[in-house]
């Protein structure tokens, strides 16, 4: 089978020391848009503002297919608002995390993008030149783990898991992107965002298990192919179950999956629910039923 074309996201790299927690209290969690299959995450402070996005997808089972281009924008900027020079972070450039920033719309216009410099779609590509503001993750902190510190010491935590290789011209961009975490420093607490990675491959995941925290809960990968799905995920997550622990696993992949994203079955494989009482699993795609909106709360 001949390689998918593939094209370099050729944005310029941040330059300024950078740091969208600089006047931040504290993190309260994380709360996931419904967008149907894919990744639309804010990071909420403890005022309940929001801080900084991560991703802006939506593909199948979007709220936004089907509108004509004179309400996709304002509908999109309703539905995920983005304040001015509001922070976006991508995790990867696969179209289900950046598909909903459509030309017109506040992210593209307004918000801040710092993302991954990776092989990718030559549609994703596109977008990205239309993007106002937008940066890459500079070489120098490639597979190095890096935080951003509010005040009262939680950490949002972001690793570009694997250096850009120039000559490469073909990645996969769920193992080369940016894996995130969210931890409160008082209780000890984590929440996992691993974009579509493997949860075994960011190195900070290995030192919060080496810091002793417990997992307050994560948003699955929508990978189903057997690839992630290895044994030393298997052996991460099951290490993160506690019995004793209120902890929420999140699915942001829309009512109807033709890709059967995320792999349901896996996760309460990891975590039977006979063992895991107080786990709870939680949809986005049930938002539309009236129900509350999906969010990890410390
Ligand atoms: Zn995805």
């Amino acid at each position: 089978m001949a390689a998918p074309a593939r094209e370099e996201i050729d944005a310029l790299d941040l330059g300024l020391p950078f740091d969208p927690l600089a006047k931040v209290k504290s993190l309260a969690g994380v709360r996931a848009e419904d967008v149907g299959q894919g990744d639309a995450l804010v990071v909420m402070d403890g005022d309940g503002n929001d801080v900084l996005r991560i991703d802006y997808g939506g593909v199948q089972s979007s709220p936004f297919n089907g509108l004509a281009d004179p309400v996709r924008a304002p509908k999109i900027d309703q539905l995920l608002p983005v304040p001015a020079a509001q922070t976006i972070m991508l995790s990867h450039w696969d179209h289900d995390h950046w598909a909903s920033a459509w030309p017109g719309t506040n992210a593209v216009k307004r918000g801040h993008w710092l993302t991954p410099r990776q092989w990718t779609s030559p549609s994703a590509v596109e977008r990205s030149v239309e993007i106002a503001n937008i940066r890459c993750i500079p070489p120098l902190l490639e597979t190095v783990p890096c935080r951003f510190v509010a005040a009262n010491g939680d950490e949002l935590w972001w690793e570009k898991l694997k250096a850009f290789r120039p000559t490469f011209q073909n990645e996969d961009c769920n193992r080369s992107g940016v894996a995130f975490s969210v931890v409160q420093k008082r209780t000890g607490k984590v929440i996992f965002l691993p974009g579509d990675a493997p949860f075994h491959l960011p190195r900070h995941y290995r030192t919060h298990a080496a810091r002793g925290l417990t997992m307050r809960g994560l948003v699955a990968f929508h990978h189903g192919a057997g690839t992630h799905w290895t044994k030393g995920t298997r052996r991460f997550l099951k290490r993160w179950g506690r019995p004793d622990e209120r902890q929420s696993i999140v699915y942001s992949a829309g009512a109807v999956n033709r890709d059967s994203h995320p792999v349901e079955a896996n996760y309460t494989k990891a975590f039977p629910v006979a063992g895991f009482p107080k786990m709870e699993f939680l949809y986005t795609r049930d938002v539309r039923l009236g129900k509350p909106p999906v969010e990890i709360r410390f």
